[in-house]
């Protein structure tokens, strides 16, 4: 076994252990607030997506996590400790991803987790590592001369060769080809469920992101609109469906109703004969995520409704989805 269960202090809600706790988090770059309090909270063992478009405030969130950057304010604990006052033992207890490659390009694969392996206390088996990231077959290649998936398969035999508890994954598999891309989530998937530990990833991919993660966060302009496991996610989404027809004067009608069926039967009791051009769509958790990148790419303007209804609570959630292209069902 790897020792990544090994105890920490414990600040765990119910059975669960808090692994990085963040509440009203903010960030300001001279009078711009790109982080408008941010609240986290990832348990030990889960992946965790950190879902945001460009721009969102994704790397601020993630570098103040890791003890990178200085927030302006809010409460952080990561692995117990607040990280903008943390040690080289908490730092030993951390994996970062990097694309540490581009450094060692001329290295054997084999030689360069060897090498590695000399900063760390208690390294994993280096030959154990290769099998693990799928790379023993290029343990004698240069760095080089792998194919993109392999030298970010190499990224990540450096990130956990530490043993670390909490890893972070930032967009790790930006311009893969799909048969890379499914490697590099079961190397994912393998180290959280096989190894405990504990992952968060940072991404614009919603795909990726339900493959993955145990846990979604939306992270729009500065806020967390959104959190929970993709299938809430995308419940939520779908709660509200929207009910489109033309009214009888020939002017078309829409209408969010978390009850179409009951909607339809009235309006079938108000039109005298059948209602025209009838449409049930159920937004789909793509609707959601893709309306609120497009609120934020509008401008600032166009993110005062998502955040009221975030702030209104989870009941109004599903007042961020748009007009959907889901689902689309006869009534
Ligand atoms: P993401 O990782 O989601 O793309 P970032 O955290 O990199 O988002 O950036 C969030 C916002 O903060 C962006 O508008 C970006 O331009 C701004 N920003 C990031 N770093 C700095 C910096 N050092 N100085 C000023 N603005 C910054």
């Amino acid at each position: 076994m790897t020792g990544t269960m090994t105890s920490t202090p414990t600040t765990a809600a119910g059975s669960r252990q808090s692994v990085v706790s963040a509440r009203d988090v903010r960030m300001s770059y001279g009078s711009t607030e790109v982080l408008q309090g941010v609240d986290l909270d990832i348990h030990r063992g889960e992946i965790f997506a950190l879902l945001g478009p460009n721009g969102a405030g994704k790397t601020t969130t993630v570098e103040i996590l890791e003890g990178f950057r200085q927030r302006s304010a809010g409460e952080v604990r990561v692995l117990g400790k607040d990280p903008a006052h943390a040690d080289d033992a908490w730092r030993g207890r951390i994996g970062l991803v990097l694309q540490s490659w581009r450094d060692h390009r001329r290295w054997q694969v084999a030689e360069l987790l060897q090498h590695f392996a000399t900063y760390y206390p208690d390294p994993r088996d280096p030959e154990e590592l290769l099998e693990l990231v799928g790379l023993t077959h290029r343990a004698r290649h240069r760095v080089d001369q792998l194919s993109g998936g392999q030298r970010r398969r190499v990224d990540v035999a450096l990130g956990i060769i530490g043993r670390p508890e909490l890893l972070f994954l930032d967009e790790p598999t930006t311009g893969f080809d799909p048969e890379a891309r499914r490697e590099f989530h079961d190397l994912v998937e393998r180290l959280a469920r096989d190894e405990g530990v504990t992952i968060l990833l940072t991404t614009h991919d919603l795909a990726e992101a339900e493959r993955l993660a145990d846990r979604i966060a939306m992270l729009v302009n500065g806020r967390i609109r959104i959190c929970g496991t993709p299938a809430e996610l995308a419940r939520r989404a779908a709660a509200q469906a929207e009910v489109r027809w033309t009214a009888p004067d020939g002017a078309p009608r829409r209408e969010r109703t978390a009850d179409p069926s009951r909607l339809v039967w009235e309006l079938h009791r108000e039109t005298d004969g059948p209602i025209a051009d009838l449409e049930v769509r159920r937004p789909t958790l793509e609707d959601t995520y893709l309306h609120m990148v497009h609120e934020h790419t509008a401008g600032t303007a166009g993110t005062t409704d998502a955040r009221d209804a975030a702030d209104a609570g989870t009941a109004d959630d599903t007042a961020l989805v748009g007009a959907g292209t889901g689902e689309e069902r006869s009534a």
